[in-house]
């Protein structure tokens, strides 16, 4: 045939240019684009095979890459379906360019915005060649070679060419800037990446073996693909150690086997095939450290899947693969796309179903991962309104007795028990057993059960279920003393009377460590309570730890730390300081007392004379005058009561020796105090 020459493309002069420069940091991909295309040919093949239009031998379909540095070219061969010179025209000068144009056209501005790139096809090899040649024969009995070629203007040229058997050969001629895809390990890298589960062989040179200390080749072809990847094939054909083989081939590096594996199957309303695994997850640093890769037909697209599956999902690991997923398009638009958003609901009831099916099946083995498993599960009913509906069936809450409940299981255990005098039901809960020991011991005494709910989720975790289940309540246990946090009607009598209950509090506020942050309040408890609790309150703890969790500035984070003390009047040693206190104190105080009942006769008096008079201005300046005075001065002598209370307190041994042990039991007592308060033991112990 006559040379032919033409122009590609009336419209777009300029596409070449464009090309090169688009997508800068994605020029890899044409690897992709061009063995894409061999596959496509080859897939064809078989199909005309199948359908009986082409009489030849299939099973031979093949495609080699092949890298040769010197010439700065790299081949990508196929023996498929092949194209007549019409067919080139047709598909190559019109088509696919049109396509390309298409796509730039719709991209030039929003480059990141498409995801895995598809749709630029064969043109993208520009990106990477300052010419490509592609040496074709058709399939069809008696079908000459062409050669087609193009230097990236838009001009090219067709001549007739020689080859031997059917196929195409696909030659990039490398252009300066792109050399590194001349290099053996970049296009191993590029074929690991996107070609590693293509359908039709991929032979990348020679399998080599080590002989005499020394790489040799042998006559066996490299190939670089797996033709059947497990996700494509039947789940009843295959067993447990496949899918963790083939976790072990998606993620070469990863330590842990994957706690479960789900085998995604669909073809109707879309289709979709993948399987995704559970990790194990014990810290945000694992968080996505293996991303699920997302294939269409095979192909790797991205390891992005954000706005695909719901973003609690994005913890699990495996594959998607979908022809149905729009891969060329947006981010944004792919969220609101329809079929899309059937996808990732699909994804989120198969999960679900996949864990209520292990639950229920064998519920021992669930429980022996539930540790692992905890956090993903709970972030998804944190995000995700759906999977909490059904999630709820088989999540679990474990105890501190290391026992698990469903929640409906656990419900019913403390529901005789732990329902307060206003109906609540209240879920105690530890976030750590060693540190919160005492607390865990005291509401076990009372026959309550304590959660432990020390996830990293948790503290959000909580908030959920608060808002999920009804009159209902989770308060830590160390959050205040046990008849506080499940008040009930009965109320313990107290041995001191009201006005020593009032007077002991001062001599224990005279030597807690800070008084900004402690402050003292009196309680009868059961006798064999602690003396001294000290607690933290559960709406400052946890606005406190939610800020410090959001890593942010606020309000709650820069609060001072609070804490109650909390004094058991009708503990011995309590009576007994407040009898100590009473006689210590003794001259001054009864001296302030007669003073006071002075100070508080005249101001009954004067009170009683001023009511008399209708308005404030008929009342005598004088009595108004004494009253603001006697205020003062019994204002003055409480004060100097309470001086002297806390004066007794700070002196006083045993008040030191107990505020510091309930501080001990909150981990709370450090350096110089913990110092004095061993030798203080030691002193006590002498005695
Ligand atoms: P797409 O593959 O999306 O159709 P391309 O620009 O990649 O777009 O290719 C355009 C057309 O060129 C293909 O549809 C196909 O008909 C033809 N083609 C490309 N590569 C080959 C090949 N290796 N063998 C046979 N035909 C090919």
């Amino acid at each position: 045939m006559a040379k032919k020459t033409g122009s590609i493309g009336v419209t777009t002069e300029n596409i070449f240019p464009i090309i090169k420069k688009f997508l800068y940091s994605d020029h890899e991909i044409f690897l992709r684009e061009i063995v894409s295309n061999a596959v496509d040919a080859s897939q064809k093949l078989k199909t005309l095979a199948i359908s009986g239009e082409f009489n030849g031998d299939a099973d031979d379909l093949k495609i080699e890459v092949i890298v040769d540095k010197d010439k700065k070219t790299i081949t990508v061969r196929d023996n498929g379906i092949g194209m007549t010179e019409e067919e080139v025209d047709k598909y190559i000068n019109q088509i696919a360019f049109s396509s390309a144009g298409d796509f730039l056209d719709k991209y030039k501005n929003s480059e990141n915005a498409i995801i895995g790139h598809f749709g630029l096809g064969f043109y993208s090899s520009f990106m990477v060649s300052k010419k490509v040649e592609v040496i074709t024969k058709s399939y069809r009995d008696g079908s000459k070679a062409v050669k087609w070629e193009c230097d990236g203007t838009p001009e090219y040229s067709l001549i007739s060419a020689k080859k031997e058997g059917r196929g195409t050969d696909v030659i990039l001629y490398i252009d300066e800037e792109s050399e590194e895809f001349l290099e053996k390990n970049k296009i191993q890298e590029l074929l690991n990446k996107y070609c590693k589960f293509l359908p039709v062989p991929i032979a990348f040179g020679k399998k080599t073996i080590w002989k005499d200390g020394k790489e040799t080749e042998i006559d066996e072809d490299n190939i670089i693909n797996d033709t059947n990847p497990l996700w494509k094939q039947k789940p009843a054909d295959l067993k447990d150690e496949d899918y963790t083989r083939f976790y072990r081939e998606l993620y070469p590096g990863s330590f842990d086997a994957p706690l479960f594996h789900i085998h995604l199957n669909v073809d109707y309303p879309f289709n979709l095939t993948g399987i995704l695994y559970f990790p194990k997850i014990k810290s945000n640093l694992d968080i996505n450290r293996n991303k699920i890769q997302l294939y269409s037909n095979q192909v790797f697209v991205t390891d992005s899947v954000e706005g695909i599956v719901p973003e609690f999902l994005t913890l699990l690991h495996g594959v998607i693969d979908s022809p149905d997923i729009p891969l060329n398009v947006s981010r944004s638009y792919l969220q609101s796309d329809s079929n899309v958003k059937k996808i990732s609901t699909h994804i989120t009831k198969k999960v679900a179903d996949k864990l209520l099916d292990i639950f229920k099946e064998n519920r021992e083995e669930f429980q022996n991962k539930w540790d692992d498993l905890k956090m993903f599960i709970e972030y998804g009913m944190i995000s995700d309104e759906k999977f909490y509906e059904r999630a709820e069936k088989f999540t679990l809450l474990k105890d501190t007795d290391n026992k698990y409940f469903t929640f409906e299981e656990y419900k019913n255990k403390i529901d005789p028990n732990q329902k307060d005098k206003n109906n609540r039901l209240i879920y105690l809960y530890a976030t750590n057993v060693e540190e919160q020991y005492s607390y865990i011991q005291s509401a076990k005494n009372k026959n309550y059960d304590v959660l432990l709910l020390d996830g990293q989720l948790d503290i959000h975790f909580i908030n959920t279920l608060e808002n999920k289940f009804t009159d209902s309540s989770f308060v830590r246990v160390d959050s205040d003393i046990i008849d506080n946090l499940i008040q009930k009607d009965e109320k313990i009598e107290s041995v001191l009377s009201e006005k020593e209950q009032e007077d002991i509090k001062w001599a224990f506020q005279g030597a807690v460590p800070d008084e900004s942050s402690y402050w003292v309040t009196a309680d009868s408890m059961s006798s064999d309570e602690m003396p001294v609790i000290i607690t933290r309150d559960e709406f400052m703890r946890r606005m406190k730890d939610m800020s410090a969790i959001s890593g942010g500035t606020g309000f709650y984070r820069d609060l001072p730390e609070n804490y109650k003390v909390i004094i058991n009047t009708n503990h011995p040693l309590i009576t007994d300081i407040s009898s100590k206190m009473e006689k210590k104190t003794m001259p001054k105080r009864i001296s302030i007392d007669e003073m006071l009942e002075v100070l508080n006769t005249e101001k009954s008096g004067l009170e009683e004379k001023l009511k008399e008079y209708k308005t404030e201005e008929e009342k005598p300046v004088e009595d108004k005058n004494r009253l603001e005075e006697v205020n003062d001065k019994i204002n003055q002598a409480e004060d100097e009561k309470i001086a002297l209370y806390k004066e007794f307190g700070k002196k006083q041994k045993t008040v030191n020796q107990l505020i510091d042990l309930a501080l001990l039991a909150n981990n709370l007592l450090k350096g110089e105090a913990l110092s004095k308060f061993v030798n203080r033991s030691v002193d006590l112990l002498n005695k």
